[in-house]
C-alpha cells in the first residue's frame, strides 16, 4: 500500500473517484488538489452543490485539499454580494477552504505575460475584427471557418497592438487577441478562441486597473496550473473545451500540469438551474428574492429549512455519473424528510382553525397534558400543553355529511384529540350564511391521555391547540416554482406556477412554538415539517413548509409509481 492510499478515508465509488485512486496508486499522482470555482454573479444553487460536494470531498476522502477560485473574469456581472453569498452559502454546506481562498483576478498580471508569450511564439495574434465579423466567420459544425485577414500579422505588431489594448487606448469591441490554432477544425472552440477582449469596466477586486479581460478559457486551465491543481472538475458542456485546456498547457511555460475531467451537471425535475434564469427570477419580481424559499438556491433551501446534511445525503444519493440526466425532485424531499424525522421535534400547529367547545369541561378551568417531542426518541423528552374548555381543530378535519372513507370529526362521531382525551361532536353552529363557525362537543374524562378504559376505539387521532394559550403564526406553504416537470429555461415566464405559494394569515400554534430555538426545524403533526422564518418578529411568527410528510410529487406529475 502507498501513503497515498493509506490517506484515503471512505472514499465512494464513481468514475472520478476511480480516476483519482488510479492516478495515486500509479503514482501519477501524489496527492489531490481540486477547486470550487464559481463565477460570482449569483448565488449558489443545489447544483452548485453537487460540484462543491464533489469537489470538496474527494479532496478530504483522500487527503488533499480543496480551494475556492472566484472565476471573476467578467467585471460587468460580477458583484461583492454575490462573494458574501458564496462564501456564507459553501461553510453553510459544511465546507472550508481554509486559506485556500483565490481569484482568477489574482494572476491577471502572470495571465497577461502569457499573453504575450504566445504572440511572441507566434501562437496569437490581434484581430481587428467586430463581434459581429468575428461570428459570421467563425464556421459551424459542419463547416471550417474562415481565416481573419489579420491572422498573419507580425510579432511586433501584435505586441504592439496588445499593448496598446492593455494602455486603454481602444473603445470596446474594437480588438481582441485570438490564440492561433486552427480555423477548420472540428471542434469550435480551436478556431481561434478569443483568449482577452476590451472591456473599460470597474472590477470589484482590481478596479480601473485593468481594461481587458482574460476569456473563461485562458483564465481557467492557467488558473488550475498556478493554484497545482491535478483534478479540474467540471461540467459536460466543457468537455469540447478540453482540446483549448490542453492546448493551452502545452504551449504555455505552465508551473504544473492539471487534467480536466468532466461530469453530468445535476438537473432537477420542476426546477431550472440557470444563474440567467435564476437572476431574472430575482429581477422580474417572480420571486421575493434570492433566498425565496421557492428557489433552488443554497439560501433559499436554507431559508426553507432544508438541512445542510439532507443536501449532503441528496447528492451522495445521486452519485456522479458522465451522462446528464434528469432526478426527480422527490429524490431530494425524501432526504430532507428522512433528516428531519430524525432532528425535528413535535409540536401541534391548526393552520386553519375550527373553534370547538368542550361543552361538560368546566368553564374557567384548564389542565395540563404532557406530551412527546418526538415519539422514536425518549431522549428528546416532554412538554406540558394545555387542555382547556375551548380549542381549535383543523377546519379540514370536519366534515358535516362525511362520505364514507372519511374517518375524523362528523355530527355524532367520537375521535381521539392527541395527548388529551376522547371528544364527541354534538352540535354544530353555523353563521348566517351557512358556514359552520363553531363545533359544540363533549369529552369523556375517563380517556384522558387518548385510551378508553373500555377498551373501545375510535379512528382518527386530530391534533389541536387551545383557545386560551395558542399562539397565532402565519404559515407559508410552497409548491413547485414551475408547473412542468421540465420548464423552459427560454421562456420560463409562461411555466411559472400561479400558485407556487400559499399564505395562511390565520393559523394558530401551541405556545412552544413562541418560544423555542428559532432555528430549530419542527414537526407540525400531520401537516410536515416546518421553521420560523426570518420576516418573524417579536409579535408575529411566521412558519414556512419545509416539505409535507409524505410524496405529493407521484400525484403533481401525474404518475404513479
Ligand atoms: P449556471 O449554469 O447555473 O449559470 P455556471 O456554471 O455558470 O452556472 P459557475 O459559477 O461557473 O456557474 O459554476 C461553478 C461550478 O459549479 C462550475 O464548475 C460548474 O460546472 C458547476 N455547476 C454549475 N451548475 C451545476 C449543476 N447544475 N450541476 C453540477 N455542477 C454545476
Ligand atoms: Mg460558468
Amino acid at each position: 500500500m502507498t501513503a497515498a492510499e493509506t490517506t484515503v478515508r471512505d472514499a465512494g465509488q464513481d468514475f472520478i473517484r476511480d480516476i483519482i485512486r488510479a492516478d495515486l496508486a500509479s503514482g501519477r499522482r501524489k496527492t489531490v488538489v481540486t477547486r470550487f470555482p464559481p463565477e460570482p454573479n449569483g448565488y449558489l444553487h443545489i447544483g452548485h452543490a453537487k460540484s462543491i460536494c464533489l469537489n470538496f470531498g474527494v479532496a478530504e476522502e483522500f487527503g488533499g485539499h480543496c480551494n475556492l477560485r472566484y472565476d471573476d473574469t467578467n467585471p460587468t456581472k460580477e458583484d461583492q454580494e454575490y462573494i458574501d453569498a458564496i462564501e456564507r452559502d459553501v461553510r453553510w454546506l459544511g465546507f472550508d477552504w481554509g486559506e485556500r481562498l483565490y481569484h482568477a483576478s489574482d494572476y491577471f498580471e502572470q495571465l497577461y505575460d502569457w499573453a504575450e508569450h504566445l504572440i511572441r511564439a507566434g501562437k496569437a495574434y490581434v484581430d481587428d475584427q467586430t463581434q459581429d465579423e468575428l461570428r459570421a466567420t467563425r464556421g459551424t459544425l459542419t463547416e471550417a471557418g474562415t481565416e481573419s485577414p489579420y491572422r498573419e500579422r507580425g510579432v511586433e505588431e501584435n505586441l504592439d497592438l496588445f499593448r496598446r489594448m492593455r494602455a486603454g487606448e481602444f473603445p470596446n469591441g474594437a480588438r481582441v487577441l485570438r490564440a492561433r490554432i486552427n480555423m477548420g477544425s472540428g471542434n469550435i472552440n480551436l478556431r481561434d478562441p478569443v483568449l482577452y477582449r476590451i472591456l473599460h469596466a470597474e472590477h470589484p477586486r482590481t478596479g480601473r486597473t485593468w481594461c481587458i479581460y482574460p476569456s473563461y478559457d485562458f483564465a481557467h486551465g492557467q488558473s488550475d496550473s498556478i493554484e497545482g491543481i491535478t483534478h479540474s472538475l467540471c461540467t459536460l458542456e466543457f468537455e469540447d473545451h478540453r482540446p483549448l485546456y490542453d492546448w493551452l498547457l502545452e504551449n504555455l511555460p505552465l508551473p504544473s500540469r492539471p487534467h480536466q475531467y468532466e461530469f453530468a451537471r445535476l438537473n432537477l425535475t420542476y426546477t431550472v438551474l440557470s444563474k440567467r434564469v435564476l437572476t431574472e427570477l430575482v429581477r422580474g419580481g417572480h420571486v421575493s428574492g434570492w433566498d425565496d424559499p421557492r428557489m433552488p438556491t443554497l439560501a433559499g433551501l436554507r431559508r426553507r429549512g432544508v438541512p445542510a446534511a439532507a443536501i449532503r445525503d441528496f447528492v451522495k444519493r445521486i452519485g456522479v455519473a458522465k451522462a446528464n440526466s434528469v432526478v426527480d425532485m422527490a429524490m431530494l424531499e425524501f432526504s430532507i424528510r428522512e433528516h428531519l424525522n430524525k432532528t425535528a421535534q413535535r409540536r401541534m400547529a391548526v393552520l386553519r382553525p375550527l373553534k370547538i367547545v368542550i361543552e361538560n369541561y368546566p368553564e374557567g378551568r384548564s389542565e395540563e397534558l404532557e406530551a412527546f417531542n418526538h415519539p422514536e426518541d425518549p431522549a428528546a423528552g416532554t412538554r406540558r400543553i394545555r387542555f382547556g374548555r375551548e380549542l381549535f381543530v383543523e377546519r379540514d378535519d370536519f366534515m358535516e355529511n362525511p362520505p364514507k372513507k372519511f374517518f375524523r370529526l362528523a355530527p355524532g362521531r367520537e375521535v381521539r384529540l392527541r395527548y388529551a382525551f376522547f371528544i364527541t361532536c354534538r352540535e354544530v353552529v353555523k353563521s348566517a350564511a351557512g358556514e359552520v363557525t363553531e363545533l359544540r362537543c363533549t369529552y369523556d374524562p375517563a380517556t384522558k391521555g387518548g385510551n378508553a378504559p373500555d377498551g373501545r376505539k375510535v379512528q382518527a387521532t386530530l391534533h389541536w391547540v387551545a383557545a386560551a394559550d395558542a399562539v397565532p403564526a402565519e404559515v407559508r406553504l410552497y409548491y413547485p416554482l414551475f408547473s412542468r416537470p421540465d420548464p423552459n429555461a427560454g421562456d420560463f415566464a409562461a411555466d411559472l406556477n400561479p400558485g407556487s405559494r400559499e399564505i395562511i394569515a390565520e393559523a394558530r400554534v401551541e405556545p412552544a412554538l413562541a418560544v423555542d430555538n428559532a432555528d430549530d426545524a419542527v414537526q407540525f403533526e400531520r401537516q410536515g415539517y416546518f421553521c420560523r422564518d426570518p420576516d418573524s418578529t417579536p409579535n408575529r411568527l411566521v412558519f414556512n413548509r419545509t416539505v409535507g410528510l409524505r410524496d405529493t410529487w407521484a400525484k403533481v406529475s401525474g404518475g404513479g409509481s
